[in-house]
């Protein structure tokens, strides 16, 4: 054999053993428990998981610790990122993906500020681009990274009722990104109707423009009239933080969500 070939297949072998090391470490972090520490810790800071069913729990652990494993978080304009931030994020960001197949595959930085932020924005009008600059929140790109001001992210953490949560938000987003682009249509569940997705998506949203044009009271925010990314990315803050409501108010769009993420919040106590 000659040297060449030899070294293609040596190549070949350190590729493939090095996807299964990967794969065996995904495991490994996946059938992982958190410390007792970390729970306390996240009991205090996401106070939602104290609501959330006992099954969930090992698949919730699992998961955050693979996501700690994966991702970084670095701190902007002189904000130290502690061990709570680092918890806080994590867990919210997984509460979407416990009994789901859905994994945020290509996130790798999750960016943190104090408080919120600039972003500027490119709009497009023919050969005019004109820039910009809005003050956010949160902010979702597609592939990553996710950026979050960490003051509004505790405040939504720390307050679980009242329909806004900027972490769940933005990792809406990155859900609804895994399809290729961030519209409302995510990757469904297997065996999900994607025809029946559509038609109930699509009447919520007609419901929610309306009653927000005529002034209306409304479960969801009026954001999500923005358009149909908005709208899944608040429809899932609502599916959380205001579950009982929001299955009063849009019982087929719930059932839909529900089954996306194989979790029905209105039944927790
Ligand atoms: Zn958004």
């Amino acid at each position: 054999m000659s040297l060449f070939f030899l070294l293609i297949l040596i190549g070949v072998a350190i590729f493939f053993y090095r996807r299964w090391a990967k794969k065996q470490r995904r495991l490994s972090l996946l059938s992982s428990r958190i410390t007792d520490h970390q729970r306390d810790v996240i009991g205090r800071c996401v106070p939602m998981v104290q609501k959330i069913p006992t099954e969930f729990h090992r698949p919730l652990e699992g998961k955050i610790n693979l996501f700690l494993d994966q991702v970084t978080m670095v701190g902007y304009h002189g904000l130290e990122v502690t061990e709570e931030m680092e918890l806080s994020i994590a867990t919210q960001a997984c509460l979407l993906v416990m009994n789901t197949n859905a994994w945020y595959d290509t996130l790798t930085t999750v960016m943190i500020y104090p408080g919120a932020f600039k972003s500027k924005t490119a709009r497009h009008d023919g050969f005019v681009v004109t820039e910009k600059e809005t003050v956010r929140t949160g902010e979702s790109w597609n592939r990553g990274p996710v950026i979050l001001s960490w003051t509004h992210s505790n405040d939504g953490a720390l307050d679980t009722g009242d329909g806004h949560n900027v972490v769940l938000h933005e990792f809406a987003h990155q859900l609804d990104e895994r399809s290729g682009r961030a519209d409302g249509a995510p990757v469904l569940r297997r065996g999900q109707d994607f025809s029946t997705w559509e038609a109930v998506f699509l009447a919520a949203f007609d419901r929610l423009d309306d009653r927000v044009s005529r002034g209306l009271p409304t479960v969801m925010d009026a954001y999500g009239t923005e358009n149909h990314q908005e709208f899944f990315a608040v429809g899932v803050e609502t599916f959380f933080e205001s579950p009982i409501e929001l299955k009063r108010a849009e019982p087929a769009f719930y059932e839909q969500l529900s089954e996306l993420l194989g979790l029905d919040p209105a039944s927790w106590t």
